[in-house]
């Protein structure tokens, strides 16, 4: 589902302009006001929506579930953590749908600038970075060479 800009709601801040990863969100030299210039090329990635301040970033239903007269909301809500979607048919009935935006509280992920740097035998491993500990495992499950399959028989 491709964005649109509510023009009313828009003040012109660019947040979406800046975030957009298919460079779509642009300003409207004569308004000030954000669009969306290409919505074939949007990725729905919805960072412009999560980004806006205004929450006046909407979403376009999909014809096969919401055709004329619907209407699609989702409101990032920092405050309570979460992503809210608000679905509107056109025969009036609404679904609401909240998700968390995080399970971890804000600022409890380290950067990667915050690990010791790996060794040079780390580029030998299957291992990601900080496997198995990040996992909480001693070590990741592996099959032993005797079951794989040697081969038709
Ligand atoms: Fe750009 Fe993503 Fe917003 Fe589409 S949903 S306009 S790709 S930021
Ligand atoms: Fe307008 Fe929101 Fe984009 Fe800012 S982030 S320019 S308020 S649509």
């Amino acid at each position: 589902m491709p964005t649109f800009v509510y023009m009313t709601r828009c003040d012109g801040c660019g947040h979406c302009v800046d975030i957009c990863p298919s460079d779509i969100m642009h300003i409207d030299t004569t308004y000030r006001r954000a669009f969306n210039i290409e919505p074939n090329m949007c990725w729905e990635c919805y960072s412009c929506v999560k980004a806006c301040p205004q929450h006046a970033i909407d979403c376009r239903g999909y014809a096969d579930f919401a055709p004329l007269g619907h209407s699609v909301r989702v409101r990032r809500e920092e405050d309570k953590a979460t992503i809210s979607w608000k679905i509107k048919f056109r025969d009036g009935r609404e679904k609401n749908f909240v998700s968390p935006i995080r399970t971890t509280a804000w600022g409890s992920i380290k950067s990667p600038g915050d690990y010791a740097p790996p060794s040079a035998d780390a580029m030998k491993s299957q291992q990601l970075a900080h496997e198995p500990e990040a996992l909480k495992v001693d070590a990741l499950p592996a099959l032993s060479p005797d079951r794989f399959k040697q081969g038709l028989v």
